[in-house]
């Protein structure tokens, strides 16, 4: 488990720009490096894309130690825990889980993570300090799922869209005590296009973006938590093979870092405080987190299809919990980001 008043921040030497050079501006060779720095990334290559070894991010974000045992290798600090498995999609980083862009790959017995994963995934989650060009932000718009004549899912206590509203405004009350300000895309049950609730977003400055919704699935044994960041450029989501229309940019990759640093800081919040089931921090391409020029999440917070799940969701002090949790972990994110050096 995250520790929830603490995200991890791992101190490295190297100079900021140098990460960005190599990280963030797509097209730029990882490998060139100018005079004085000291670090050079080994790149790999497996099925075409570019990976790096573990052993290498062990060195570059100081790790004190690495163990291996079969498929599985961790990384340790005395904050920081990250269990990685040979051939598995997802990672787990203190006990939570997250869903690759990429599994995780060995090429001459050494155990590899994909680019990709490293500058858009284990990069904001281990220093959320370093985000570059991060916005400040003192507005939180909350967005309902759903409403109107679009119910969401219906359980058999009830429809999502009537939870996700109750949610919202608990939130934005917890929110406003925190000394937020609040904007909510709906307060009553109308219905309102994904259009309107972007646009919202986009014209409320110093902001971020939570949409709030619940889960179904056929099978009544699915439960839990599972939160969603914009898939990065070139990825796939977390439920399709990739495609070509995954190549192309979406207005909210430009906040991919602290999309991905806010889904970890709400999701391993939630996860504490309401010791719902790890489904993991996901990626996907609503439209919702693709338009958004701000950083942005949805959460599902349960599975309203699930007899005992449906019945936890159905009670207002569960949905008082979970607001407050998502408020917590908002605190949080903020809190990394405050600590930031100036640019
Ligand atoms: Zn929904």
């Amino acid at each position: 488990m995250f520790r929830p008043d603490h995200f991890p921040d791992l101190q490295q030497p190297h100079s900021r720009r140098t990460w960005l050079r190599r990280f963030a501006l797509p097209g730029l060779a990882l490998l060139a490096s100018g005079p004085g720095q000291a670090f050079e990334w080994k790149v790999v290559q497996e099925e075409g894309r570019d990976y790096v070894r573990l052993e290498d991010i062990k060195t570059f974000y100081k790790f004190p130690r690495l163990q291996r045992e079969g498929r599985n290798t961790w990384l340790r600090s005395n904050t920081l825990s990250i269990k990685v498995t040979s051939g598995a999609e997802d990672i787990f980083i203190n006990n939570v889980k997250f869903c690759l862009s990429f599994p995780i790959a060995e090429v001459d017995g050494a155990v590899v993570v994909s680019r990709v994963d490293l500058a858009k995934l284990l990069d904001p989650i281990i220093r959320p300090t370093h985000i570059v060009n991060a916005q400040g932000f003192d507005t939180v718009v909350i967005d309902a799922g759903h409403g109107g004549h679009d119910s969401g899912a219906v359980g058999s206590y009830g429809a999502e869209k009537v939870y996700t509203l109750d949610t919202s405004l608990r939130l934005e009350a917890r929110l406003k005590k925190l000394g937020y300000k609040t904007l909510l895309t709906r307060r009553s049950d109308v219905f309102l296009t994904l259009g309107e609730r972007v646009a919202l977003a986009n014209r409320t400055p110093r902001s971020i973006f939570v949409s709030v919704h619940f889960n179904s699935s056929q099978s009544s044994s699915a439960i839990g938590l599972e939160t969603f960041a914009l898939a990065p450029q070139g990825t796939a989501t977390t439920y399709d093979e990739l495609k070509g229309s995954d190549m192309a940019n979406r207005r909210g990759n430009a906040r991919d870092s602290e999309n991905i640093a806010l889904a970890t800081a709400v999701h391993a919040n939630a996860l504490y405080k309401l010791r719902s089931v790890d489904r993991g921090v996901k990626r996907a391409r609503y439209s919702v987190i693709s338009g958004i020029e701000k950083p942005g999440i949805l959460v599902e917070g349960g599975f309203v299809s699930s007899a005992s799940e449906g019945a936890r969701i159905h009670r207002p002090d569960f949905r008082q919990s979970l607001a407050e949790a998502i408020a917590g972990g908002i605190g949080n994110f903020r809190r990394a980001l405050l600590k930031r050096s100036p640019s």
